[in-house]
């Protein structure tokens, strides 16, 4: 993704790497949870060409009361179907890259890294689940003194984050939830691994920004945020929280992946209530902001 400005410092190019650890049930990219190669489909922009249907070699697309029916469980996300939808209904969610062809990407926007402090951030899903692939991409960043964010859950293997500190400038670190059973409920795992990664970091004094998504019902509980703001003081160095409201944007990608959103009912959170939450953390002496 080029120009976010919400993923850092200044102007940058994030980077998404596909797979992640956790199955945060809100996620808004879903996408990037598995491992391997999905499909997009957007139905309604389907015009029934039927050219998927002839070009589908797995039977995974059908004709049925004249309509056509796609089944995903004979897919094989072989991506014959998305080179001849020309209605742009089919598409895969990733492509394989090289460490040369992402730096090539990354340095199309050198000028505005340098204009704006800005760089490249890599995130996803987990980056660090391919954590070869992102120490080179972070060696080869730093060899054209391009600044590097690393955006993580927390939940990584602690030799595997000691490695990747000494290659990155910044971490944006995830915290979801301070109590493990309610982590381990709405992620899919406990939270002691994400608190004992996120202090061995502050106590390297790495640069590290906490991130909060602020998710209503789930994690905006009085509870909760005053063990946040407990432990965040408790750390050496962070002393700055951003708060990220939830959002919606990325519901309609659950039907697209025919997958089922499991927060329905939630909706984003009222500036007032963001505001009361900053006050509370705040009282912690946290710096606190309203976005990313
Ligand atoms: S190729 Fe695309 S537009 Fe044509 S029938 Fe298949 S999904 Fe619909
Ligand atoms: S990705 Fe391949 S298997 Fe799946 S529907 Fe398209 S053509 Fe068929």
């Amino acid at each position: 993704m080029k120009y976010s400005i919400h993923d850092g410092p200044g102007i940058r190019t994030a980077v998404f790497f596909k797979g992640c650890p956790l199955n945060c049930q809100w996620c808004h990219n879903p996408e990037s949870q598995r491992y391997d190669q999905e499909l997009f489909y957007w139905p309604d922009r389907c015009i029934g060409c039927g050219q998927c249907l002839a070009n589908c070699p797995n039977g995974a697309i059908r004709t049925l009361s004249g309509k056509l029916e796609f089944r995903r469980d004979l897919c094989k996300v072989c991506g014959a179907c998305c080179k001849v939808c020309h209605a742009g209904a089919r598409s895969l969610v990733a492509k394989r890259m090289s460490v040369s062809e992402v730096m090539a990407e990354v340095e199309k926007d050198l000028i505005f890294y340098d204009e704006s402090g800005g760089g490249v951030t890599f995130t996803g899903g987990e980056a660090m689940m391919q954590p070869a692939f992102l120490a080179e991409l972070l060696k080869a960043c730093r060899k054209k003194e391009i600044h590097t964010a690393v955006e993580t859950c927390g939940f990584v293997k602690p030799e595997i984050l000691q490695t990747i500190s000494a290659e990155a400038d910044l971490f944006l670190y995830d915290l979801k939830l301070m109590d493990s059973q309610k982590h381990q409920a709405y992620t899919g795992a406990a939270n002691d691994l994400v608190l004992a990664n996120l202090r061995w970091l502050a106590e390297r004094q790495a640069e590290v920004l906490v991130r909060v998504p602020v998710i209503p019902g789930c994690n905006d509980d009085q509870e909760n945020l005053h063990q946040l703001g407990e432990f965040l003081t408790s750390l050496p160095r962070v002393k700055e929280l951003h708060l990220l409201p939830y959002h919606r944007a990325g519901v309609d990608k659950y039907k697209r992946l025919g997958r089922e959103y499991l927060l329905p009912e939630v909706q984003a959170p009222e500036n007032e209530q963001m505001e009361r939450i900053k006050e509370t953390l705040e009282e912690y002496g946290l710096k606190v902001k309203i976005g990313g």
